[in-house]
């Protein structure tokens, strides 16, 4: 005789069988040990769900880190940062390098002894001080 088939055997632990799996269970112990090997690992699962079900839930995360307020803020300011870092302009290029190191030096000496920002120029040209009177 053919033995049961893994459907037939699901229906009758689920109790959807009909009377002939019931007449084959009676006469086969290879299948009856098969339904009761599927029978004990169906039962240790539901226990397992039952157990997991009314297990008390984990403790709470720490307030601080649990407050979505604060993670908005922090991620708000870490965005923050890389746009301003992203935006900030490149290192200006000199416009015309000097020939020789001592134009480099006249270039150093006539920046260090403006007494005026250069864009305040036009306005000391102006006033005529000299600071050196
Ligand atoms: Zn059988």
């Amino acid at each position: 005789m053919s033995h049961l088939t893994s459907e037939q055997i699901s229906d009758y632990l689920s109790a959807a069988s009909d009377g002939g799996v019931q007449r084959h269970l009676a006469g086969c112990a290879q299948c009856r040990s098969e339904v009761e090997r599927l029978d004990a690992a169906l039962r240790g699962f539901r226990a397992a769900i039952h157990q997991w079900a009314e297990a008390p839930s984990p403790p709470p995360a720490a307030a601080g880190l649990r407050n979505p307020w604060w993670v908005a803020l922090a991620v708000a300011a870490v965005l923050l940062v890389c746009v301003l870092l992203s935006r900030q302009a490149p290192a200006p290029i000199p416009a015309a390098a000097p020939a020789s190191d001592a134009a480099l030096l006249n270039q150093i000496d006539s920046d260090a002894a403006r007494t005026v920002p250069a864009p305040m120029e036009p306005l000391s040209q102006l006033v005529s001080w000299d600071p050196e009177e």
